[in-house]
């Protein structure tokens, strides 16, 4: 995950090592190193400028810390403002006062939103909630199956449009399943929404009618890890025509960048809430922005 960032930024650190005091021009060419990294990274331009901006103002301010080395210094800045950039604090799923809590999923098709939906809900059940899944993505042929199948595997009910009912109506079924869920118990609605290849009127359009039929409680923007800096666009479509409340990290175990995860935090305004990382339900886990930054300053 973001071998080539971490790479890049300890070969960076491993300069600085041994020397005394960082002078102006050291910190300038450090933090040149740093933007053309993140840029390789395809970390998002507003993004890599104001993370760049807030390196050199605080080394150049540098907090004299007696215990470490300017090298060490420089690490302890670009851990923190990496969390910062990651969202900071871990932010955990807002419930509802009255239960239902209703999530929905949100994001183009392939971006690994029925999967999560599976995995959500395998791992709410695990902290002992009762959760009901929707099948609302009626676009994709398959995704209504793919759902029960992931249902079954998690051992969670799925909730979707009786067969050969003809194509169905989206909005109907996710508004049926908040009743159907009331009146099974169930606390908490996971709805699986349709997506495009590629940011399309008419999906958001469903997408925003679906939202308005169930009120959702989380509106999840589902991304591609893999896409790098392409998920500042998709992200923006999203924020802007559904309102998204927060962001899941999808196929972090593939050669991603970091592009994606380091741009979405800032373009969205929303925190990184999940992180999915195969195509196994357990391969998934809550999303924690200090442990993140850890992990690419190796
Ligand atoms: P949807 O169209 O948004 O519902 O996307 P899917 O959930 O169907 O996922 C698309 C493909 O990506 C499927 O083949 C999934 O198995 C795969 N996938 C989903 N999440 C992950 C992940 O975290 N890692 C990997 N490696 N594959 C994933």
């Amino acid at each position: 995950m973001f071998d080539t960032l971490s790479d890049r930024l300890n070969g960076i650190f491993t300069k600085l090592r041994g020397k005394g005091r960082l002078s102006d021009a050291d910190i300038d060419a450090t933090a040149r190193e740093i933007r053309l990294a993140l840029l390789e990274a395809d970390v998002a331009l507003p993004v890599v400028r104001a993370f760049i901006a807030s390196i050199k103002e605080r080394a150049r301010g540098a907090e004299v810390h007696q215990a470490l080395n300017p090298a060490q210094q420089v690490i302890k800045i670009v851990h923190e403002e990496l969390v910062g950039v990651l969202g900071g604090e871990t932010r955990r799923l807002q419930f509802a006062k009255q239960p239902p809590t209703v999530i929905m999923l949100a994001g183009l098709q392939g971006s690994g939103k029925t999967t999560l939906a599976g995995k959500l809900a395998r791992w709410l059940k695990g902290q002992g909630h009762q959760p009901l899944l929707v099948a609302a993505d009626l676009q994709r042929p398959n995704a209504v199956n793919q759902l029960q199948v992931l249902g079954q595997r998690a051992g969670v009910e799925v909730y979707a449009p009786e067969p050969g009912n003809g194509v169905g109506d989206p909005v109907r079924v996710a508004s049926d399943s908040i009743e159907h869920a009331r009146r099974s118990m169930r606390d908490i609605v996971i709805v699986d929404t349709a997506g495009r290849l590629g940011i399309d009127a008419e999906m958001m359009g469903q997408a925003a009618a679906i939202r308005d039929a169930v009120t959702p409680d989380e509106t999840i923007f589902v991304v591609d890890a893999m896409v790098g800096q392409d998920a500042v666009a998709t992200a923006e479509a999203f924020r802007d025509g559904v309102g998204i409340t927060g962001v899941v990290l999808s196929k972090l175990d593939g050669d991603a960048r970091g592009g994606a995860a380091l741009s979405v935090r800032h373009v969205t305004g929303q925190a990184i809430l999940f992180a999915s990382t195969g195509e196994k339900l357990e391969d998934f886990d809550v999303f924690h922005p200090d442990r993140m930054a850890s992990r690419i300053l190796g």
